[in-house]
């Protein structure tokens, strides 16, 4: 049943033939817990409000968070983090007791320590990670074990870099020998392929600036530039092509 639930997200997106299929999951899963996250429920509960203690969020959720329309999810949810950071460096203030000497403190001080929002971890790249994990451990096992899929499989596009990355690295995973090593060529082939592909179009692209190919036509460049990010970095904003 849970692998069901993972795995027909991973059929759509592979079937929307996009430079990477993971991204197209990861932009909805990362809409559906920020949705999630400013309804007035998350907001409210208690144990969530107590779990905030070890997260902060990175910029780029801030700045997700920040777009959404309503802001008062938003405001409960920093001022809560507010006066958890705001009780972190009192004490932390506090430990330089006796001698007062903050100085001592910094050279004193483990860096295990989460003692300042900069060591702690962003609450949605942490829970999307999670839930990302288990996309690709059931994207391995419906290669494994689903012959439409691995057709499908064979004619997409790749993923980005780190996609690409963390797909291989789960490929450990696959217990025979034969199995993973056909995986792991077969990943190498359709991501070269379509890294060579994607820099053919960019170099036609940058062609098109040069007056002599002004008449020629854009043949799949006009948005190369745009497709090439993502596939060096992920979807970089909230669109995907
Ligand atoms: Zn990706
Ligand atoms: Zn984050």
């Amino acid at each position: 049943m849970k692998e069901e639930i993972f795995a027909i997200p991973l059929w759509d997106a592979f079937r929307e033939d996009k430079e990477c299929p993971l991204c197209v999951i990861e932009m909805d899963i990362e809409k559906k817990y920020i949705d999630r996250l400013l309804d007035g429920s998350t907001v409210m509960d208690v144990e969530f409000n107590k779990k905030l203690k070890d997260y902060i969020f990175c910029e780029n959720h801030f700045r997700k968070l920040f777009e959404y329309p309503d802001k008062l999810g938003l405001a409960l949810i920093v001022a809560r983090l507010f006066s958890y950071e705001i009780k972190d460096m009192e004490k932390e203030k506090n430990r330089a007791k006796p001698d007062h000497s903050l100085v001592n403190i910094f050279s004193r001080k483990n860096s295990n320590e989460k003692s300042s929002n900069k060591d702690k971890e962003c609450y949605l790249c942490k829970h999307i990670d999670k839930t990302m994990s288990e996309y690709i451990e059931t994207l391995v096992k419906l290669w494994e074990k689903n012959k439409e899929f691995r057709a499908l499989y064979e004619s997409s596009k790749g993923y980005c870099l780190g996609h690409f990355h963390r797909v291989i690295k789960q490929a450990n995973r696959l217990y025979d020998k034969r199995v993973k090593e056909e995986f792991l060529n077969l990943n190498y082939k359709i991501q070269l392929e379509n890294m060579e592909r994607l820099n053919d179009e960019l170099n036609w692209f940058i062609k098109k600036f040069d007056y002599r190919f002004v008449d020629e036509p854009w043949k799949n460049s006009r948005d190369s530039l745009f497709r090439s990010i993502i596939k060096l970095t992920g979807y970089f904003i909230d669109d995907i092509k």
